[in-house]
């Protein structure tokens, strides 16, 4: 029996580094060409046009429809110039990843020829027929009609041949059914509440910015062995292998030399993000072999989300011709490190000021540490929820298991800022905070004007301080970054009103400021540094009795972990801030249990036919090689032939036992996937689809000790050994 897994393998690894496309000259040459942007905004539409479209932008005012036919018709003239023949409203609906379709620019002219046209109408909006989109019942499938909706905020841009419109995406009767939509009103409720706490310090502030920077963590895989991998082409993951004799003990692969077939992938990635002003940094090998992270500038969050979208769109697209397949999945290999996606997140003001940075003066001090305490308080009261914003059926394979942040949302400050917070409570209010190292001030409190701490940080922390940011750690690299920023933003923005309204009753009582402020902060402070602060391993044991003694929330379950967005405190809050209706939260819930079983019965019943067509037929023909030597052994030496057997006869013995292990598991975890499937409640079936997680987990063992001991040659599927360390 020849065996095709090799032949994939030699193949893969000759595989030589492809050449790439790099335009001539400068990134900053062609940086954001493709992009409808400010620049071609200014070349394409009329003075009058411009100003009114910036205005629009700048200041939320929607497009009247006389200038939105102006800018459509200049949009389609640079479209044109790019090459591009269709144009799409490019949303993100409730599936991860985003959703287009494509409207070509031809019109008949009614005399038998063809222009390209593009007016207002089709520019503010459009009606894709979405009724197969995830929606959690809002729309009814004879209610089909969704429309989506031009976000100036964020730029057209060019795809290919297509002009992309980044927009919302709503029911008719007003429900968010995407991303989008809440993200910005998420955003726009931080503005609302912080702008009131900002001019307590400075009364020019006029807007607040919510600014992200993520770190996309990645793989990519050979496309003819991932070909090769049923288990990866169909569900992103691999259900079964058996972990490789190297993997990444050495870390020898995290900041290593980027292979060439991956750097000149990398390259291409680059070149086309920049094409669309996405302000690519860094780039780099991860701690896991064939794992990798790409992080742009920190943007306006927003943007920063569609920014994330597109990449990912184009580094999908970019890999096949690489010869590769890119897996966002959380968790590809099991045994090694699963990817993230890091939420570099911080405020800063129209004015400039970073409102995660400490000041010159005491003032700007006591605002930084307004600030940071009040983020620091709506993720205690909040943390069961921002779990549950990051949860899914791939983040769990992360979350709470030995590498990523725990299934615990706890916040690491560092040493720096715990004593800071400590040193805070002892003085009395109004003590100034002064900046390290100024002579001549009666030094009772001190930061560092700039942190540089960083190199303590802790990576078991799933939300840390990092200088002059928070890192939420615990988001998923396949996920939309808007579902755990809306949840935080809104969290923030129902602790600063709540902060303003209580620091403004001390004021009435005729406290200053400074004293107003740290009376109402003290008691926040103490209540973080009880309970959410933690700098040590969140990934012992001991923490995990620890964060439940301190009420932290502890649920390992994903379905279970949705509930928090139904609980009464959610509700309240999201209701409060006109960012979702109970409707909306109960809708998504749906959507978010019914996609969590989807992936994992898709798991299920692939694991299954796996187990039976490729390991079971594998070990079962070793087997039969094994007591056709024995039969021989017999027919040769019947005296002895037991004990010169004795090897064949244990082997033996692991194979039957190992397959009828595998057997009754596949069988339990095919009922289990019945079970689920059987169910008509979302949440119920949620929770029975986890009962066939597991079951697929103790499968999988098997298959993967059944992988360790039958002949190489007879292993129908490429071993983790193979796929990890092609380049
Ligand atoms: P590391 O891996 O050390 O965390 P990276 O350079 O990979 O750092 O990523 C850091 C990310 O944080 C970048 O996207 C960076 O732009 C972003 N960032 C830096 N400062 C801020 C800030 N004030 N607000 C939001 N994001 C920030
Ligand atoms: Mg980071």
């Amino acid at each position: 029996m020849g065996n095709l897994r090799f032949d994939v393998v030699q193949e893969a690894f000759k595989k030589k580094a492809v050449a790439t496309e790099t335009p001539a000259g400068k990134p900053s040459d062609y940086f954001g060409s493709l992009v409808f942007g400010r620049s071609n905004m200014r070349k394409y539409l009329d003075g009058q046009t411009y100003e009114r479209l910036v205005h629009c932008i700048d200041d939320g005012i929607p497009l009247d429809s006389a200038i939105a036919d102006k800018v459509a018709e200049g949009m389609k003239v640079w479209a044109l110039e790019n090459g591009a023949t269709h144009v799409t409203h490019w949303f993100q609906p409730l599936t991860e990843g985003t959703a287009e379709k494509h409207d070509s620019f031809l019109t008949p002219d009614g005399k038998g020829n063809v222009i390209e046209q593009f007016d207002g109408k089709s520019l503010v909006q459009q009606e894709p027929d979405a009724s197969s989109f995830p929606n959690g019942g809002i729309r009814a499938t004879f209610e089909a009609r969704g429309y989506t909706a031009w976000d100036p905020t964020s730029p057209v841009f060019i795809q290919d041949d297509t002009l992309c419109i980044p927009s919302v995406f709503v029911s008719y009767t007003g429900e968010a059914l995407d991303y989008k939509t809440p993200l910005k009103k998420a955003l726009k409720a931080v503005n609302d509440a912080a702008v009131p706490v900002c001019r307590l310090f400075d009364a020019k502030v006029k807007r607040v910015y919510s600014y992200l920077g993520w770190e996309q963590e990645y793989f990519l895989v050979d496309e003819d062995l991932f070909a090769a991998r049923p288990d990866l082409m169909l569900t992103g993951r691999t259900l079964m292998g058996h972990s490789s004799s190297k993997n990444q003990q050495l870390s020898d692969h995290y900041f290593g030399a980027i292979p060439s077939r991956v750097t000149a992938f990398m390259k291409d990635v680059e070149t086309a993000g920049y094409k669309l002003g996405i302000p690519l940094k860094t780039r780099h090998n991860e701690v896991a072999p064939n794992q990798f992270e790409m992080a742009p500038v920190y943007e306006e969050a927003n943007l920063a989300n569609d920014h994330n979208q597109m990449i990912m769109n184009a580094m999908t697209r970019i890999a096949r011709k690489h010869g590769f397949v890119v897996l966002f999945h959380e968790k590809p290999f099991e045994g090694i490190n699963g990817s993230g996606k890091h939420n570099n997140w911080s405020l800063g003001t129209d004015t400039g000021v970073g409102l995660l940075n400490p000041g010159k003066d005491a003032k700007s001090n006591l605002r930084f540490v307004t600030f940071f305490v009040n983020i620091l308080a709506a993720v205690q009261k909040h943390n069961g929820l921002l779990k549950a914003s990051v949860a899914s059926a791939n983040n769990a394979h992360r979350l709470g298991a030995q590498e990523a942040p725990p299934a615990i949302v706890s916040a690491f400050l560092g040493q720096t800022m715990t004593d800071v917070l400590r040193k805070l409570l002892e003085v009395p209010s109004g003590t100034p905070i002064v900046i390290t190292g100024k002579k001549g001030r009666r030094v009772a409190v001190e930061i560092p004007e700039i942190f540089v701490d960083n190199t303590d940080r802790n990576r078991t922390s799933p939300f840390a301080f990092t200088g002059n940011r928070f890192e939420f750690r615990a988001v998923g690299s396949s996920a939309n970054c808007a579902g755990a920023l809306t949840v935080l933003s809104a969290a923030v923005a129902q602790q600063l009103i709540a902060f303003k309204a209580d620091v403004d009753k001390a004021l009435a009582t005729g406290k200053t400021l400074e004293v107003a402020v740290m009376d109402t902060l003290k008691p926040l402070i103490a209540s973080v540094l009880d309970t959410l602060c933690f700098e040590g391993n969140g990934y012992s044991d001991a923490w995990k009795k620890e964060a439940k003694k301190r009420g932290l929330d502890v649920e390992n379950s994903v379905p279970k972990m949705f509930c928090q967005f139904t609980a009464p405190a959610s509700v309240d809050m999201f209701t409060q801030l006109g960012i979702y209706n109970e409707k909306e939260l109960q809708a998504r819930n749906d959507v978010k249990w019914d996609t969590y079983s989807t992936k994992v019965l898709i798991e299920a019943r692939m694991a299954v036919r796996m187990a039976i067509n490729h390991v079971m037929p594998a070990g079962m023909e070793y087997q039969r090689r094994l007591l056709e030597d024995l039969n021989l052994m017999r027919q040769n030496f019947p005296q002895d032939y037991e004990t010169l057997a004795v090897t064949q006869i244990t082997l033996i013995r692991e194979c039957a036992a190992l397959l009828s292990e595998i057997k009754e598991q596949a069988d339990k975890l095919s009922d289990a996937q019945k079970a689920a499937e059987s169910k008509e409640d979302s949440y119920a079936k949620a929770i029975a689809a986890e009962k066939a997680a597991e079951i697929l987990h103790t499968l999988r063992q098997s298959i993967d000790k059944l992988e360790e001991i039958t002949d190489n040659a007879l292993w129908p599927l490429p071993k983790y050994r193979e796929i990890l360390f092609i380049n």
